[in-house]
């Protein structure tokens, strides 16, 4: 056990897939994770995934936390799903809010992650360990920052334990998150979501997505090196383990690791790091 260094996973949809990530954990496995996240998608897609992928990991000797999204669903499909996970004792969620494939209109009974948290408390106690999502950089949906914080500030309210947070290259952006979290007397352990740099196109596209930040001397280095691959990533390994290692010094309670089911990346940033 390594304190707070946890993994996330998305659940394959391939046999092929599954093949792969299993190869993946089996390296991972090695770095005794706090705990590995399996990802739950908006609609209903792999919810079954979600599910096996997270009683895989289990069988293998690691603890295993689903995450569980509120968006298009209703009470009694989300009632039905915590049910599902008390009958396999799972004892850790991840609890979001989820974003709507585009094209759907109907949104359900629940709107905000909040809400979700609350139900779960209301339906099951303390049964479970409540982790949330946090925005350093601030959700691309929040009106204002004050908004966002508000909105995290109502996550933690209805009961959430801890928080991960969406990834960033920023450091000074965590740090100015957590005082202004601390100024509004949030005292949950919030622990940073790193994400390996594999592809700069990739990484370009997922940063628009979701209101991450490539700082402009990182997205100039990347699109410098063009197609050398190899480049990239060893550019992007000293780029990020420079940046967990300024979290650790500063006290940082741990760190998320974004795996996207591929070992080698996460693998060698742990390693460097002597976590
Ligand atoms: C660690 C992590 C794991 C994730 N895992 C998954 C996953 O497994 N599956 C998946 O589909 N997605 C996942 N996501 C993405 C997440 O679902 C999206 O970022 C989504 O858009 C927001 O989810 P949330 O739980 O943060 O929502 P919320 O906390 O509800 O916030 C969403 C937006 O609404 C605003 N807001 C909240 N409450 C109110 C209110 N009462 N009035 C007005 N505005 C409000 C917030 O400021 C924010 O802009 C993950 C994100 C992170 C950081």
């Amino acid at each position: 056990m390594t304190g707070l260094h946890s993994l996330e996973f998305f659940p394959p949809r391939t046999r092929e897939g599954a093949e792969k990530l299993r190869a993946a954990r089996r390296q991972l496995a090695q770095l005794s994770p706090a705990f590995c996240s399996v990802t739950f998608g908006a609609g209903g897609s792999t919810r079954e995934g979600t599910l096996a992928t997270v009683l895989e990991i289990r069988s293998e000797g690691l603890a295993a936390a689903p995450h569980i999204s509120c968006i298009g669903s209703t009470r009694d499909s989300l009632r039905a799903v915590l049910g599902q996970y008390r009958s396999h004792d799972i004892r850790h969620l991840v609890a979001l809010r989820g974003d709507l494939p585009s094209g759907t209109a109907d949104a359900g009974e629940f709107r905000y992650a909040n809400e979700l948290v609350e139900f779960i408390r209301q339906e099951t106690g303390d049964w479970f360990h409540i982790d949330v999502a946090a925005y350093p950089e601030y959700h691309p949906q929040a009106k204002t920052p004050q908004d966002d914080l508000d909105s995290f500030r109502r996550k933690v309210d209805a009961g959430a334990d801890s928080a991960i947070t969406q990834y960033f290259y920023n450091a000074d952006a965590f740090w100015s998150f957590l005082d202004q979290c601390a100024d509004a007397g949030i005292d949950i352990p919030i622990v940073p979501g790193i994400m390996p740099i594999a592809s700069a196109t990739k990484l370009a596209r997922f940063s628009d997505n979701c209101g991450a930040e490539i700082p402009r001397w990182i997205r100039r280095k990347l699109e410098g090196y063009g197609d050398d691959t190899a480049s990239i990533r060893a550019f992007g390994l000293d780029v990020v383990t420079d940046l967990c290692s300024r979290l650790l010094a500063r006290g940082a309670p741990g760190l998320h690791f974004y795996t996207l089911n591929q070992a080698s990346l996460t693998t060698t940033i742990w390693q460097r790091l002597g976590l």
